[in-house]
């Protein structure tokens, strides 16, 4: 079988997601803007690097989305979007902070590392280039808030570049951060992640892979906070039976199991 960080993050915060979605073929509709937008906002950022024309990337590729029945934030709507991505597009050029040497290899880069009983993980990697003339693994995201970067070293502690470095081998790492609100801003956040802890994910995944494989689902149910993942998850509706629910905010997808490393893809 053929594992992602998707698939363990999903496993880890509640096992019976994962079940839903992995084995039965569950999906979250994809109705928000923001994700959407994301999508289409990282295909302009890989034109930028191959020296094609990013803003006209961007509203090709979001304009398949113009007339789409998506779900819009307060105070959101296609063209907010569209401007504040031009805007951090043009910015990000000017700062010029970021070098990704042959853009055809160092960009959506797949890796794939052999895990025991003959399974594997594969990783895609959004880039693997330079923030201010330093080598880095490199991952894009787009959001509404800030990131948090204080205290010291925070960065270090999360799990989805713990997991890039893990799989490249490169400790330093850089999350770039377009942060979408009235004046848009880029965060570059930087970290390096030590051998101790690449290895302590390694066990981190191998021992989840033990656990899916041997078919243990329990639900890591919780409504209270801090653990209140069942307020907002997609798959609501499958726990308390409720077909309302269910139609609202899922599809089923029967046969797409082998390509769900494909999610990697997505993140
Ligand atoms: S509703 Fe709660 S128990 Fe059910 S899958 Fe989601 S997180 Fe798990």
């Amino acid at each position: 079988m053929t594992f992602s960080y998707t698939q363990i993050s999903n496993y880890l915060r509640c096992p019976r997601s994962y079940r839903y979605r992995y084995l039965e073929g569950w999906r979250e509709k994809e109705t928000r803007a923001g994700m959407v937008f994301g999508r289409c906002f990282e295909r302009a950022l890989a034109a930028l690097f191959q020296q094609e024309d990013c803003a006209g990337t961007l509203f090709q590729e979001w304009g398949a989305f113009r007339d789409a029945s998506l779900e819009y934030k307060k105070g959101e709507s296609w063209d907010r979007l569209v401007h504040q991505g031009v805007h951090l597009l043009e910015r990000f050029a000017q700062e010029n902070r970021v070098r990704i040497q042959a853009p055809q290899q160092n960009l959506q880069i797949k890796m794939v590392h052999g895990l025991p009983g003959g399974h594997e993980f594969v990783a895609y990697l959004d880039a693997i280039g330079e923030l201010d003339g330093k080598p880095s693994v490199i991952d894009w995201k787009t959001t509404t808030s800030r990131y948090p970067d204080e205290p010291a070293g925070v960065l270090s502690l999360d799990p989805q570049l713990i997991c890039y470095s893990w799989i490249s081998g490169i400790p330093a790492v850089t999350l770039v951060v377009f942060v979408r609100k009235h004046q848009p801003e880029i965060q570059y956040l930087k970290a390096t992640i030590s051998e101790e802890r690449r290895q302590e994910f390694r066990r981190l995944v191998e021992t989840t892979v033990g656990q899916i494989t041997s078919g243990q689902f329990p639900a890591h149910s919780g409504i209270r906070f801090p653990q209140n993942g069942c307020v907002s998850c997609a798959n609501l509706g499958l726990c308390l039976n409720n077909q309302q629910l269910i139609d609202t905010n899922l599809v089923r997808i029967s046969g797409a199991s082998d390509l769900d490393w494909l999610d990697e893809l997505m993140d």
